[in-house]
């Protein structure tokens, strides 16, 4: 299932190159061209998936694993400090790219970014609400 409008369906199946840090049968991991921070990479798998809501579970259920190799490997390599995952879905959230990927950004003590969401204040009763909504 590649999509032949997708540019990560071309990168993650070799036809436009990219700096590959892992291939295998299902995924690239590359370089981002734009990095928020050094070796800031991103997981794609080689079929095209809009987002999480299309990915199906068993592609998904490889990438958390894939992203823990990575992100040991890449942190004794670089030497980070930590590291921030990221996977945008939708417009809304931020999500560029509409063929699924998975943000590693490795984190330095000095590097200067900064993905701090901002807190809101909820009373216990709108959290219950919200709570009931989901689950019932
Ligand atoms: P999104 O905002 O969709 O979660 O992230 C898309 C990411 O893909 C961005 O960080 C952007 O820098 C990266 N990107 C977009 N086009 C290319 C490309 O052609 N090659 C690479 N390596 N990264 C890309
Ligand atoms: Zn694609």
């Amino acid at each position: 299932m590649k999509d032949e409008n997708c540019i990560f369906c071309k990168i993650a199946n070799g036809e436009i190159p990219s700096r590959t840090l892992f291939e295998d049968d299902d995924f690239r991991v590359i370089l981002d061209l734009n990095p928020a921070t050094k070796g800031h990479a991103l997981i794609l798998p080689k079929n095209h998936y809009k987002n999480l809501y299309e990915i199906e579970d068993e592609t998904a259920s490889k990438v958390l694993p894939l992203a823990k190799k990575m992100v040991i490997t890449m942190t004794e390599k670089l030497g980070c400090d930590g590291f921030n995952l990221i996977q945008n879905n939708n417009e809304v959230a931020g999500q560029t790219v509409f063929h699924f990927h998975m943000h590693l950004i490795p984190r330095y003590n000095d590097d200067n970014q900064n993905f701090v969401m901002k807190p809101n204040e909820m009373s216990g009763e709108e959290l219950d609400a919200v709570r009931d909504k989901i689950v019932k």
